[in-house]
């Protein structure tokens, strides 16, 4: 049998597909190279926000003409949005076959035998006991994430994933340094550590920041990067452990959401303003060159124009090297979805364009100050789009475009920037690094 996995949303989605994937080869499926090619579609979804739970109805509704044509065909949903609405997916789409949860994909290729034999669809959101980590068929020898805790425990009051996920629990320290051991005997130059609140990992008496120095240990590995970062839980260690461990990257993904503390408060965040201020301080004084990137969320329930613009206020003061921005959207089940003072559509999306033009605009600003530097860039492929063009970062988590053949792949080299856009540089080889 052939499988096809669309995976929607966060890199802890896609982290759980490679895990899909792993599980479904070594029963002896087959990756297809596209859904019209595949016996089993399966849609790892997301419901971290309303506009991305429409995109999985729309497809689910387009995948119903597939499978007229193609009645043997099997439709797989996963994720966020099936641990959260279940059968009632099969009652609006009577061609899904399987619905499985965040946690019960671990049981994935027998619940595909199991709806098979029983000719009929099969749903299951359990929670394996015990849980456990299992392996992942990675996309990418190069670069690879690996998880080191999953679930949350933080209930910010417009998030889903608490509900979702289940409760955050953490992976053991030797099984985490045994996985990235083996990544790198096979090559693997850069890891992503993966939690959705990366930094508050502890197992027993090793804190986050202790972990990333065991990782720094080890051989082979170039490059260490985290995400997600909740600022509550960055100490002062995280950002020595940031300035002093060589191979950890100067780039720092930290969600604000709002730079109004009344906005915080009502989100549950557990930080102010100036607590987030003074990260950045503390953070820019070790490593001055450091990137800082965001997350915001426009029109949370009672958000004014006074704190709309403390958020205009807090981007212009810390300079985002780049922000993500998402209009409010109410999540049912959450705190919020049951707040008062919804703010109205038009609101939402007018201050959405305003934070959008203005993150783009000091993006630009910031890596136009690039222009004329010399930067280290890790080759990760080609640029699709254009002939005789690779594609690579920098260790700061920006994209530069360079001349170059394919035989540059896997190497550090030194790029002169010449060229900066709201999105990506372009630069030109100096030596090899
Ligand atoms: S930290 Fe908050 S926003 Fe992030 S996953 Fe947990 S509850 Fe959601």
């Amino acid at each position: 049998m052939r499988f096809f996995i669309r995976t929607y949303g966060c890199q802890m989605n896609e982290s759980d597909s490679e895990r899909i994937a792993w599980l479904l080869t070594k029963r002896g499926y087959e990756r297809a190279s596209d859904e019209t090619k595949a016996d089993l579609i399966i849609l790892n979804t997301c419901a971290v926000r309303d506009s991305a739970e429409r995109k999985i109805w729309g497809k689910l509704g387009r995948l119903a003409k597939l499978k007229r044509n193609k009645p043997d065909l099997l439709i797989a949903v996963g994720g966020c949005v099936a641990q959260s609405y279940g059968e009632k997916i099969i009652e609006r789409f009577p061609h899904v076959d399987l619905i499985f949860g965040t946690r019960s994909f671990m049981k994935l290729p027998d619940l595909i035998e199991e709806r098979v034999s029983a000719g009929r669809p099969v749903v299951d959101l359990s929670e394996p006991a015990p849980f456990h980590f299992i392996p992942q068929l990675r996309e990418s020898k190069l670069k690879a994430w690996v998880n080191i805790s999953t679930g949350c425990d933080n209930f910010c009051s417009y998030c889903i994933v608490p509900y979702v996920r289940g409760r955050e629990r953490h992976r053991p320290v030797d099984e985490i340094l045994n996985e990235i051991e083996g990544l790198a005997r096979e090559g693997c130059k850069e890891i992503t550590l993966l939690g959705q609140n990366v930094n508050s990992y502890r197992w027993k008496d090793v804190s986050f920041s202790e972990l990333l120095g065991m990782v720094n240990e080890i051989e082979g590995i170039e490059r260490i990067r985290f995400i997600t970062s909740h600022p509550k839980d960055v100490s002062d260690d995280l950002i020595t452990a940031m300035a002093e461990l060589e191979k950890v990257c100067e780039h720092l993904h930290l969600p604000a959401q709002s730079g109004s503390n009344s906005i915080l408060r009502r989100m549950n965040r557990r930080y102010t303003r100036e607590r987030y201020l003074d990260i950045v301080h503390k953070l820019r004084k070790e490593i001055p060159h450091a990137a800082i990137t965001s997350d915001f969320i426009v029109g949370f329930p009672g958000e004014g124009e006074v704190d709309f613009e403390e958020t205009i206020s807090l981007l212009q003061e810390v300079r985002f090297d780049y922000a993500f921005c998402y209009r409010y959207s109410d999540r049912p089940g959450t705190k919020a979805a049951s707040m008062e003072g919804k703010i109205p559509e038009h609101i939402k999306r007018r201050r959405l364009e305003k934070l959008i033009e203005l993150t783009g605009r000091i993006a630009l600003e910031k890596n136009r100050e690039l222009l004329g530097e010399t930067v280290e860039v890790l080759v990760e492929g080609v640029n699709p789009k254009v002939e005789g063009e690779l594609m690579g970062r920098t260790r700061t988590n920006k994209i530069v475009f360079l001349r170059g053949d394919g035989g540059m792949i896997g190497t550090t080299l030194k790029v002169r920037i010449g060229e900066a856009s709201h999105w990506f540089l372009k630069g030109e080889l100096c030596s090899e690094g």
